[in-house]
């Protein structure tokens, strides 16, 4: 990067380079709309109401762009810290990405051609997949002890979930169901063992099953099915869907391997050499003001301005202001006045999942000593281990991730980055002594810690799909929201861009 490209485009060159950038030039007279934060729907926000010959300033607390979207670019195989892949119904990504002169990558051929599956270990103990049926450990029951533990939960949801329905998910017909996914397993036969290990291990909502609805897992669970599974973080490695090939009993015909060619038209989409290419792209777009280390302390609003102040005492004036905060940060905002009841709660109060990861890179491939798959499922601290294969060919594994989710992320975090590193690598030795010596973390990012994110991505716990849904993104006099956390119809990248073209209108409509 020479000094040019620097002052050019300074915003983007600090985010990529890590430098502080508090320069404010936004030239004569206060901005339109302030945006806060430089995530993909607050980019997305501004860069509409640009186009729509609206004056826009971006508010950016990070020393980056890109917020949730997060890539090492100097890890071997530009693994992600945050949103990982698009799929097939992530249309307003696909659009995004086109008009921001950013290449997708489908990943689908490469995991599909390359499916090395998971080691499955429980209590420190390796369990090959073909004993799991029998073992003792396994606690499920019936057909159900078939299935490996990270594929009981769905099973159950395919065959139980009360309705399928995108749009209308959070409706009043369905408020029967804004209850507790322990409840509902509990009603179909689970026990709580089978919920801790096959629901709570490595969960994808919640801390446990006890503080997620069932309304907030149909929606998600309907969402995986319309994009064909692409999106769960398995799908990087090739490990998805893996199902346990049991030993067949004597005389029954032989398991069939998993495929090995993707099905037609399956897109696992990531943005080319690094997703967080995408919000770079979108930053060097913006004709007004980006401006990062620019944490907003307080928000002050009425019918017709709009006040912000950032921690450094800098005051910004506006006709209005959009924030894109997730709410787990926003509840640190002095807002003025404070938004109605229901909506104050839901700030205060929205459910986020909390996730720790832990990049490694291996000196040498010990999975080729110990010949097992370089990924794993755990119930300990190493959680979920992803190998990430982004090199030259097929399946060179560029790093391992280690996802710490939930429970297990709470606990990391209490132990600090340092020790928590030093476990990750102990407890990996452990399970894979072949690994000695030869790991080391070349990145690692608690979400819940991150004072921009506090948390990972934002769920309903029971009852709050009822209470709190409807006020979430209500403008309140000229402050208005989106975020993925306003999404309706999406989730997680593409909910970011629904929720910045609702908001683009709903300021439109009212600057
Ligand atoms: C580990 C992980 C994996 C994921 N995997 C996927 C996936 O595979 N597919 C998918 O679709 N989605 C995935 N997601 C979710 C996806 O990344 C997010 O939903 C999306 O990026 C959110 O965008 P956003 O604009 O709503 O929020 P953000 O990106 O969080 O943007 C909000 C911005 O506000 C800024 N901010 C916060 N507080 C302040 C403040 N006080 N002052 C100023 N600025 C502030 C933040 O720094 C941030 O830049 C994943 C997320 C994570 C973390």
């Amino acid at each position: 990067m020479n000094r040019r490209e620097f002052v050019v485009t300074s915003a983007v060159s600090a985010a990529v380079a890590g430098l502080s950038n508090t320069a404010y030039s936004a030239g004569s007279g206060d901005p339109d709309v302030i945006v806060i934060g430089a995530g993909l729907s607050g980019l997305e926000t501004a860069l509409t109401l640009e186009e729509n010959g609206l004056k826009v300033l971006v508010l950016e607390g990070r020393n980056r762009v890109g917020g949730r979207v997060f890539t090492l670019f100097d890890v071997p195989g530009h693994p992600e810290v945050g949103g990982n892949t698009i799929a097939n119904a992530y249309g307003r990504c696909i659009a995004a990405a086109a008009r921001n002169k950013v290449e997708i990558v489908n990943l689908a051929p490469r995991l599909f051609a390359n499916r090395a599956g998971q080691e499955l270990f429980i209590g420190g103990e390796r369990i090959p997949l073909k004993d799991w049926v029998n073992h003792p450990r396994n606690p499920f029951a019936g057909e159900q002890r078939k299935l490996a533990p990270w594929a009981w939960a769905d099973d159950l949801f395919k065959k139980h979930m009360p309705f399928r329905d995108l749009e209308n998910w959070h409706d009043a017909a369905h408020a029967q169901y804004d209850i507790s996914v322990h409840e509902f397993l509990t009603a179909h036969g689970a026990t709580d063992a089978m919920i801790k290990l096959g629901f709570d291990t490595n969960i994808a909502y919640g801390t446990t099953s006890h503080d997620v609805s069932l309304l907030q897992q149909a929606f998600a669970d309907h969402w995986q099915t319309v994009n064909r599974g692409a999106i769960s973080a398995f799908s990087r490695t090739g490990a998805s869907n893996q199902m346990p090939a049991a030993t067949p009993p004597a005389g029954a015909p032989p398991v069939a391997a998993p495929p090995t060619a993707a099905p037609p038209g399956l897109l696992v989409g990531a943005f080319k050499s690094g997703n967080q290419n995408l919000p770079i792209a979108m930053a060097k777009r913006l004709k007004g003001d980006l401006l990062l280390n620019c944490r907003v302390s307080a928000i002050e609003v009425d019918a017709s301005s709009a006040k912000v102040t950032c921690s450094s005492g800098r005051v910004y004036r506006a006709k209005a202001v959009v924030c894109s905060m997730p709410f787990s940060t926003l509840r640190h905002v002095a807002i003025d006045p404070l938004p109605e009841p229901v909506q104050h709660k839901a700030i205060q109060t929205l459910g986020y999942i909390p996730i720790t990861q832990f990049h490694l890179v291996a000196k040498k491939p010990f999975w080729l000593s110990d010949g097992m798959s370089p990924s794993m499922w755990t119930d300990g601290p190493l959680g979920l281990v992803l190998a990430q294969k982004f090199g030259k060919t097929d399946d060179e594994v560029t790093s391992l991730t280690v996802w710490a989710r939930g429970l297990n992320a709470l606990y990391v975090d209490r132990l600090g980055m340092e020790d928590a590193k030093r476990l990750i690598i102990a407890e990996f030795e452990r399970l894979r002594p072949a690994s000695k010596g030869l790991l080391t973390v070349a990145g690692a990012h608690s979400w819940a810690a991150d004072p921009f994110a506090a948390g990972d991505w934002a769920i309903f716990q029971p009852g709050q799909v009822r209470e709190l849904r409807a006020a979430i993104a209500k403008p309140h006099q000229r402050l208005f929201f989106c975020g993925e956390h306003t999404s309706v119809g999406s989730r997680g990248m593409e909910g970011a861009f629904e929720s910045a073209e609702r908001v683009s209108l709903e300021v439109l409509g009212a600057v």
